[in-house]
């Protein structure tokens, strides 16, 4: 397979060519089944295996507590956004979003049809930079239904990982960052991820809910979006999204095979660096995230000079570097450096830095 061409789209993301080789593979034919994995039914014996194999590998990686359940859910990361108002509110009067930019905010938007929304102010402003994190001065009512954080924001590329102990439950968002970051998954309440940047394809989100949540469902929640009833059928509520599951089970064992959670946030670290010391020594080039909440994952970057953006897309474009505009949102340039991310592909993007 070509691997000359290197994508850092946000997502779907790249993924590793050995998950795609087996992938060829089992689109033949899956597990000698007589049928490709595209045809398996949701109720066959193989999938069962699939949805259970996926479960113990995720809970292996994070080491995930007995008491915590893991589902899948058809639909990405914005059906979760209705979805954890729907199954965590129960009779509170608000629950609690941080504000750090375009997704945390998405997420308060969607759930604010269900529930008053309190926002906690997350980002800090300063004169230089932008995008300070400061967690000792949330300030966080504690009759809140949760706490909804989002701790790799994809679009501005800021992060915050470390969660102090807070004394309300905490959901998170972890979509652009789950199997990258260490994470400490008993500090949470409930965690979430569409599957499409480092866990999978798009189609597909995974939940981890902590048992004594799973029934403050709200009675007119859709059944697709109810924890509880995911939990009691194993996933398997409806004929749900049986490729996206196996490609999520190939990567956990990717992962897995390929060091755990720990050798993957290090990798991640590394990759960062490098692009973050590129543009810092560029004067043309300017990054607004304060240092210690930058993303190890999503880099973004601007120039006031449109022309030097058009430069370097232009270059790397050549070099077989694609995906790196910026959000619609935001433009300039964003490098996505999701698990599947070669070092050597973010050595020619630095150096591509070094000479625009
Ligand atoms: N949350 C975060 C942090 C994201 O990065 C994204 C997608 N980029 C979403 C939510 C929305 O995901 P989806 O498109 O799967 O609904």
């Amino acid at each position: 397979m070509d691997r000359c061409t290197h994508y850092f789209g946000a997502g779907p993301a790249a993924l590793p060519v050995e998950v795609k080789q087996q992938i060829q593979k089992d689109i033949n034919q899956y597990a000698d089944t007589g049928i490709s994995i595209l045809e398996l039914s949701h109720r066959s014996e193989q999938f069962a295996s699939i949805i259970t194999s996926a479960q113990s590998l995720l809970r292996g990686l994070y080491a995930i507590p007995n008491n915590y359940q893991i589902i899948f859910m058809a639909g990405g990361a914005t059906i979760q956004f209705d979805a954890v108002a729907l199954n965590l509110v129960g009779d509170a009067k608000h629950a609690s979003y941080l504000d750090t930019g375009f997704w945390s905010r998405k997420s308060a938007d969607l759930a604010s049809k269900y529930v008053d929304i309190k926002f906690v102010q997350g980002l800090k402003d300063s004169h230089e930079k932008i995008s300070c994190i400061e967690p000792e001065e949330w300030d966080v009512d504690p009759e809140t239904a949760y706490l909804h954080v989002t701790p790799n924001e994809t679009v501005y590329g800021v992060e915050f990982i470390d969660l102090k102990k807070m004394n309300v439950p905490v959901v998170a968002d972890l979509t652009s960052c789950i199997l990258m970051q260490d994470i400490d998954i008993s500090k949470y309440a409930v965690v979430y991820a569409g599957v499409q940047k480092s866990l999978g394809i798009a189609g597909l989100s995974v939940v981890i809910v902590r048992d004594d949540l799973v029934g403050r469902v709200s009675k007119k929640t859709p059944d697709l979006l109810r924890y509880d009833l995911h939990v009691k059928e194993n996933s398997v509520v409806n004929t749900c999204p049986v490729f996206a599951c196996y490609v999520t089970r190939l990567m956990l064992d990717w992962v897995a095979r390929n060091g755990g959670i720990k050798i993957m946030a290090e990798q991640a670290k590394m990759r960062a660096k490098l692009l973050y010391q590129a543009i810092d020594a560029n004067p043309k080039l300017v990054n607004n995230v304060c240092e210690k909440n930058r993303s190890v994952i999503n880099v973004a970057f601007n120039s006031p000079d449109a022309q030097v953006i058009e430069n370097l897309l232009a270059a790397a474009k050549r070099q077989g570097l694609i995906g790196l505009q910026g959000h619609r949102h935001v433009g300039g340039i964003r490098a996505s450096m999701y698990n599947a991310t070669p070092m050597s592909a973010v050595k020619k993007l630095a150096a591509l830095i070094d000479a625009v």
